[in-house]
């Protein structure tokens, strides 16, 4: 029984844990895969069963698993200082050097970090700081949101109401005053005939109509993934990033780029939005690949440029109201160094260069079956989307559960992918090997 007893665990879980996004029905039923260890681009289960992660953990396992560094750093940090609270002037150095270091990668003048303690908090850090900002600058008209349909950017209520997926929008009370949703721009369901240029077109007269519809005077911010990761890893088409940016700076809307999936390595780049799509936000919001996972973290940065105005605040009684006894928690920062130090030596961002092209035609290869309609993504992002009807592209009911039926049949084989309705998304550890990348390909063909 490989050191665990399965029988037990299965039970406590049943009985006990709550899954975040499981059919509560289903937890009755179904058997948990329960994850013991990992190592490199591969975790096993309690049965002793080792499968190639697909998925990453989640995809934030970036180094891959089993790194003795990153533990050494964590034991260290936790054994000198465990934590201390980060609230005023107060300080700890693996927060000040790990800020210093990431304002280092950013884009432009991003220079200043707020650490949280995931990506969902990041993004609600980061609508806050523009909230705050806008009325202490005198302009509290200048509130409205706008997002995109199938975006996911977190599980707070802010987070969660600017997220667009609608399967996770069923039964949830949102916010929707000042919150606009566009529709998404994903190239695979495009107009018959319409060329990706015209697609792009489209889709960002469709910010600006909405900015204008709402007075560019009483806009605050246009919150986007440069990759809509979760709903469906949509990869815009080519210019809608930049050319949306553009849009955004013209009528004084800031641009807020949620990197928490295509931040470190898994687009090939620290932070992907200048390297890739030719942007400076004005806020980039990361987590996950931060630490690889290891511990939980999140940051949102900050350009210059907005911060500067704020200084202003000093002796007015008037603070930024936001922040978490965890935010720049030592052990997470100490973590997030020695993760950047693997990144650096190991030069990942290069090897996902060098390999994510090879993932991507291996994949697609996958296109030749009559089940699948689309294959798309880039480097280390990648979706399968299965079709009943491949011809006439039909959209299946959210129920439709072949995703999951594939991931059933993989796991055996050796394999863990991330089932979504009809998708089956893979964002493997950057560290994953071509022979790997090869298996992957033949479980899934299989
Ligand atoms: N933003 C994006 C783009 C994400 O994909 C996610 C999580 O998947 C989040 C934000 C929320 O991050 P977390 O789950 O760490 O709160």
């Amino acid at each position: 029984n490989f050191g665990f007893d399965f029988d037990a665990l299965a039970e406590k879980d049943r009985d006990h844990m709550i899954h975040p996004w499981v059919d509560l029905g289903l937890t009755r039923t179904r058997e948990p895969l329960i994850v013991v260890e990992g190592e490199g681009a591969t975790v096993t289960d309690a049965k002793g069963h080792r499968m190639i992660d697909g998925i990453g953990g989640m995809w934030c396992v970036n180094v891959g698993y089993g790194r003795n560094e990153i533990a050494e750093a964590i034991a260290e940090q936790a054994r000198r200082l465990c934590y201390f609270s980060p609230f005023g002037i107060i300080a700890t150095p693996p927060s000040i050097d790990f800020a210093a270091r990431l304002a280092a990668y950013a884009p432009g003048d991003l220079k200043h970090v707020f650490f949280t303690t995931g990506g969902s908090t990041a993004v609600d850090s980061a609508l806050r700081f523009v909230s705050f900002r806008n009325n202490f600058l005198g302009k509290p008209k200048k509130k409205h949101i706008i997002t995109r349909e199938y975006a996911y950017h977190g599980s707070t209520l802010l987070s969660a109401s600017v997220s667009g997926k609608p399967a996770d929008r069923g039964n949830m009370d949102l916010i929707t005053d000042y919150i606009h949703h566009l529709p998404v721009p994903n190239p695979y369901r495009r107009p018959e005939g319409m060329s990706l240029e015209a697609f792009c077109d489209a889709k960002v007269a469709d910010l600006e109509n909405k900015i204008l519809e709402l007075g560019p005077e009483n806009v605050a911010c246009f919150i986007a993934e440069p990759l809509l990761a979760s709903g469906g890893v949509i990869v815009p088409p080519p210019g809608y990033q930049r050319r949306t940016w553009e849009i955004c700076r013209k009528h004084d809307v800031l641009y807020i780029s949620d990197e928490v999936v295509t931040g470190f390595g898994r687009l090939g780049h620290v932070f992907a939005s200048k390297p890739v799509f030719d942007i400076e936000p004005d806020i980039i919001t990361c987590a996950k690949g931060l630490t690889s996972g290891y511990v939980p973290l999140g940051a949102m940065l900050v350009s210059d440029r907005l911060f500067a105005d704020l200084t202003a605040t000093a002796g007015k009684g008037q603070f930024f109201a936001n922040g978490y006894t965890y935010s720049a928690h030592p052990v997470a920062c100490a973590a997030g160094m020695a993760n950047l130090d693997i990144i650096e030596r190991e030069d990942i961002c290069g090897r996902v260069r060098e390999n994510g092209p090879y993932f991507q035609q291996r994949m697609a290869e996958l296109l030749e079956l009559d089940m699948v309609g689309d294959v798309r993504g880039s480097q280390f992002m990648v979706c399968v989307e299965l079709s009943a009807d491949k011809k006439n592209k039909t959209v299946p009911p959210t129920n439709w559960d072949y995703a999951w039926r594939i991931f059933e049949k993989c796991r055996p084989k050796g394999l863990m992918v991330r089932p979504l309705s009809h998708l089956v998304i893979l964002s493997p550890p950057l560290v994953i090997t071509r022979a790997q990348i090869d298996e992957t390909v033949e479980v899934l063909k299989q």
